[in-house]
């Protein structure tokens, strides 16, 4: 165990450099603003001249011809932006369930996040989900309420939302002064002042005294900001049972410890559209949220000595970086997103694929801009930079220097639930759909394809509907390629239910050099979600090292089809055995052999089939409750609770996705069009005995 402490000069030193960046990610639920707060966020750091509107299709985030056309995010953009000499790489990513894999490769790789909400539907179900997304990879957050403008907008009720759905504790750092139209100002509570914004553009504010009628409901928050501080600040508390005075600069230190430590989320508010409040949360995003230095050091393994390491976001450092996403731009080529953790990176550098043990070339490094790129000669650690030049490299990919072996913990994308057979509408073009779609897998870990044996069809699978519908769409626009799709079906998978060992022999002497492959193995089921692990146990020299790596091949060729027809999933492999000829041993033997070796356990481990459970949210007006939940219930949904929000119902619980495909038009036809619901894939789960013969019989 490697473990490096701070020397004093270097602490000194990253105070200037390191400290001063911050990786934030913006998260939301769709429509909440994530991209005209972004938009704001450039333009007042100067990034851009003019402001980009969402409704306007003019937004830079959302550069996507098809963004900007259905108006929602769909790949995270990436932007680099100074304020007050801080450089800040900021996130913006979409809040489409269905997209969901740019929200939690961008989790990855971020320092801190700022939570959207909206001023008037406070904690919507995206927003909850991103918001524990965001908790399970540790990243402190701070919250902002957008659309104080909109009518019907309540900022304590959105505080009691947040505080109850997502079980999180907040500081009010602020008070709207007026909400809906007329929403006029903002009390900064730390400053114990009135902030007006009289004019079109935010750098027009004016500061005064608090207004009397504000001054009670201020003086309650401050005392509760200072309590909640004193909580993880004992200099504070000290004081605070003293009755001595605190200074803001001490308030605001504290205030920056419980966000990093996410204890208490300071909450801000304002209007992103009407250029109320946006300054502030750059402030607060230098003030509150974590540089790489307070994230602190990255925890890795040597893939050699298979030790763990810890990995400190120094210049000094060996060189390592994560790539989080691959993207094919159409005139640059193949671009590689990547997090440097540690060291410098220059252009034209040799680097090493760790995880995948093989060279790379530096050609260009990009600083990101949405779809635009300046390039420049050198990234250090902390900084977030497109390459050009990777040939090899995919997402979640650690690279580093050839003498400082490490792999960070790869990005664990969830399984594709929806299949779509897709057919070229010329059909010489066949081939190249394919090849595209295989393009796209490099770009997007959540989607899948592969050619039917029996039809020959195109399968493409992916998050829901939506997402294969915006990957047939690029094919359209980015390459000229017309598919037609066919029935979605629900993209099953199976797994083992008990431990069980096999045994494979591929063994063919006919005189001169044959073949010998021998192999046994024990499997064993793996926790939900791990997908596949593979362990060389061999002792001795059972069969020569060099033809283990041909035995994985062979297993996760054998993974690709269990005995129902389904990929296999969440299953441990681990290499017990085996024989080797002096002679006939070769790799093609050997994978042969582990193939058959795997397929006898699986066979003996009980397999079962395995279905998506969607998480599905139903609102409705009270008239049409009776007849959607007399729907839902026929579909088998385990319905968890109804809320009621005055004669709005919202129906919340798990359904499979068998049962769930074109709902939106059923329910739509329920509710004469005023019924909505959200569906998201939640988690793989046994088929019932009654259903399993259905679908089995269907394949
Ligand atoms: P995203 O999906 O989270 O990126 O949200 P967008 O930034 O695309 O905004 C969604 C919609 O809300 C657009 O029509 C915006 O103009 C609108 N919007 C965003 N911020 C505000 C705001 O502060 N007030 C009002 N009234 N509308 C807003």
């Amino acid at each position: 165990m490697v473990t490096t402490v701070l020397k004093k000069k270097e602490a000194v030193f990253l105070m200037d450099e390191i400290a001063k960046i911050r990786n934030i990610g913006i998260i939301a639920h769709i429509d909440a603003g994530k991209t005209t707060t972004t938009e704001r966020f450039l333009f007042y750091t100067g990034k851009t001249y003019k402001i980009g509107e969402v409704d306007e299709g003019t937004a830079t985030m959302d550069w996507m011809d098809q963004e900007k056309e259905r108006g929602i995010t769909i790949t995270s953009a990436a932007t680099t932006c100074f304020w007050k000499g801080y450089k800040r790489n900021i996130i913006d990513t979409p809040g489409h369930i269905d997209i969901a894999v740019e929200v939690e490769r961008s989790l990855r790789v971020l320092d801190g996040a700022i939570g959207i909400f909206c001023g008037v539907s406070g904690v919507q179900p995206q927003s909850e989900s991103v918001w524990r997304q965001s908790e399970k990879y540790g990243v402190p957050r701070i919250i902002y309420i957008n659309k104080m403008d909109r009518i019907g907008a309540d900022f304590f009720k959105v505080i009691k939302s947040i505080e109850k759905k997502l079980g999180t504790s907040v500081i009010v750092m602020q008070i709207p002064i007026g909400e809906g139209s007329s929403f006029e100002g903002i009390i900064d509570i730390l400053e114990e002042k009135a902030i007006y914004y009289p004019g079109k553009f935010e750098t027009e504010s004016e500061i005064k005294e608090i207004p009397d009628a504000f001054v009670e409901i201020v003086k309650k928050y401050k005392e509760e900001m200072i309590e909640k501080v004193a909580e993880v600040d004992e200099k504070i508390m000290e004081k605070y049972i003293k009755g001595e005075e605190i200074k803001k600069e001490e308030l605001k230190k504290g205030i920056r410890k419980t966000t990093l430590a996410r204890k208490f989320f300071p909450i801000f508010c304002g209007s992103s559209l009407k250029d109320k409040g946006t300054m502030f949360l750059l402030d607060a995003i230098v003030d509150y949220l974590p540089s790489p230095i307070d994230r602190g050091e990255i925890i890795g393994q040597n893939p050699i000595s298979m030790e763990i390491e810890k990995i400190l976001p120094l210049e000094k450092h060996p060189l390592s970086l994560l790539i989080f996403k691959v993207y094919n731009d159409i005139h640059l080529g193949r671009i590689s997103y990547a997090r440097i953790y540690s060291g410098v990176l220059k252009q034209g550098e040799r680097i090493y694929n760790w995880t995948r043990k093989r060279k790379e070339k530096v050609l260009r490094i990009l600083e990101i801009h949405a779809n635009k790129y300046t390039e420049i000669k050198q990234a250090k650690a902390g900084d977030i930079v497109g390459l050009i030049g990777l040939k090899e490299s995919f997402t979640g990919d650690t690279l580093g220097i050839e003498n400082k072996p490490i792999v960070f913990e790869p990005i664990i994308f969830p399984e594709p639930v929806v299949s779509v057979a897709v057919e070229p509408k010329i059909k010489s073009e066949q081939s190249k759909v394919y090849e595209k779609f295989l393009t796209l897998t490099e770009e997007d870990p959540t989607v899948k394809v592969k050619t039917d044996s029996e039809t020959g069809q195109i399968i493409v699978s992916g998050m829901g509907e939506l997402h294969i519908e915006v990957l047939v769409e690029r094919l359209r626009r980015e390459h000229n390629l017309q598919v037609k799709l066919g029935k979605p079906e629900v993209a099953y998978r199976e797994t083992i239910s008990t431990f069980a060992k096999g045994e494979g022999k591929f063994i063919k002497q006919t005189g001169g050099k044959g073949h010998y492959g021998h192999v046994i193995v024990k499997i064993e089921p793996l926790p939900k979600g791990e997908k596949f692990k593979f362990v060389n146990m061999l002792e001795g020299e059972k069969i020569p090292i060099e033809f283990v790596p041909a035995i994985e091949e062979g297993i996760k060729e054998a993974i690709e089809v269990g005995v129902f027809g389904y990929p296999i999933i969440d299953v441990k492999v681990s290499l017990i055995d085996g024989s080797s000829h002096s002679v006939d041993s070769n790799e093609v033997a050997y994978r042969i052999a582990a193939t058959m070796a795997f397929k006898d356990a699986y066979k003996k481990a009980k397999p079962v089939l395995l279905e998506p459970i969607m998480k599905i949210e139903v609102t409705t007006p009270e008239e049409f409750l009776g007849e959607v939940l007399g729907d839902l219930n026929a579909r088998k949904m385990k319905i968890e609770n109804v809320e009621s929000y005055g004669n709005t119902k919202i129906i919340k619980g798990l359904i499979p996705l068998r049962n769930v495909f074109g709902y939106t038009t059923s329910l739509r036809s329920l509710t004469q069009g005023r019924g909505s619901n959200i569906i998201e894939p939640l988690y793989y789960e046994q088929v019932p005995e009654e259903e399993l013969s259905k679908i089995i019989q269907t394949y």
